[in-house]
């Protein structure tokens, strides 16, 4: 049987797994981030090593560049990680390996796991979220997954803000206040001084849930998704995800008949790497 790799490139670690295109893993392997010629350099020797693959997936950190004929696809673009803006990943995977690659963002990689093995089988449109360091997003509309001039940033998205129920000015380099900025993990390290794990204040963890629902509720009325499928760290709070429906409905006050399902991921880590193996089949 005929072996593809999947890389999930992100900003801390890349995960490279090689498979034959069903749900297990013939060998995978957890690679740091450090310099970009470093860290390809070893992802491309895992792929020696264990394969020969016929093509590789790429699901990775961004912005980038995935559109067809650009001179920069492939390219990660303006990432503010220090070294890495500019890095032509998909290019330098497929020389090193002499294969074709097919490259997402990594959570379109996810997605698509998801929609393969996961919480979205058999689904058309909807929606990946990831609540962690950051906010990122990618799903399906249609049966295909969601690109656009470039490529979906579901975590830049505006959300209400009162500033005198929260001070908090945000965490977005580029926005401040942002959803990212007031409802990722970051935020909360920051506005509360203490991780998403560490915070115990039921009246903090009701903020971040009408901030989660505040965001699906713009998600929900622009692309009427079945399903939202959101985890990531912060996704990890006890009854988190059972606040953030209730608010979800209390917002969109039975406006829309039919309630788009909110739920977590069923591949957990292992969605990014997964998908971006059955990415490589379209190489
Ligand atoms: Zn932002």
């Amino acid at each position: 049987m005929s072996l593809l790799g999947g890389i999930e490139s992100g900003g801390s670690k890349w995960e490279c797994a090689v498979g034959t295109g069903g749900p297990g893993l013939r060998a995978a392997e957890t690679i740091p981030t450090t310099t970009p010629a470093e860290t390809i350099e070893r992802a491309v020797a895992f792929f020696e090593r264990e394969g020969p693959v016929e093509a590789v997936g790429i699901g990775s950190f961004g912005p980038l560049d995935r559109r067809p004929g650009s001179p920069t696809w492939g390219h990660v673009t303006t990432t503010p990680k220090p070294g890495w803006a500019g890095t032509d990943i998909a290019g330098e995977i497929g020389r090193g390996l002499s294969v074709p690659v097919a490259f997402d963002t990594d959570v379109n990689a996810a997605a698509l796991g998801e929609h393969r093995w996961g919480a979205a089988r058999g689904l058309d449109t909807f929606c990946y979220l990831t609540v962690g360091t950051g906010i990122g997003g990618g799903g399906m509309a249609g049966g295909k997954l969601l690109h656009g001039l470039l490529h979906p940033e579901f975590g830049h998205l505006r959300v209400p803000h009162d500033s005198t129920v929260d001070p908090f000015p945000g965490s977005c380099p580029y926005h401040g206040d942002c959803w990212e900025g007031l409802a990722s993990g970051t935020a909360l390290q920051a506005r509360w001084g203490m991780s998403a794990a560490e915070l115990q204040d039921e009246r903090a963890w009701g903020l971040q849930a009408r901030y989660l629902a505040l965001g699906l509720v713009a998600v929900i009325s622009v692309l009427s998704p079945e399903r939202i499928v959101i985890g990531g760290g912060v996704m990890q709070r006890r009854g988190l995800l059972a606040n953030v429906q209730r608010e979800v409905a209390a917002l969109l006050n039975g406006y829309l008949g039919e309630a788009t399902s909110i739920t977590p991921p069923e591949l957990g880590g292992r969605a990014g790497v997964l998908g971006a193996i059955a990415l490589a089949e379209s190489a």
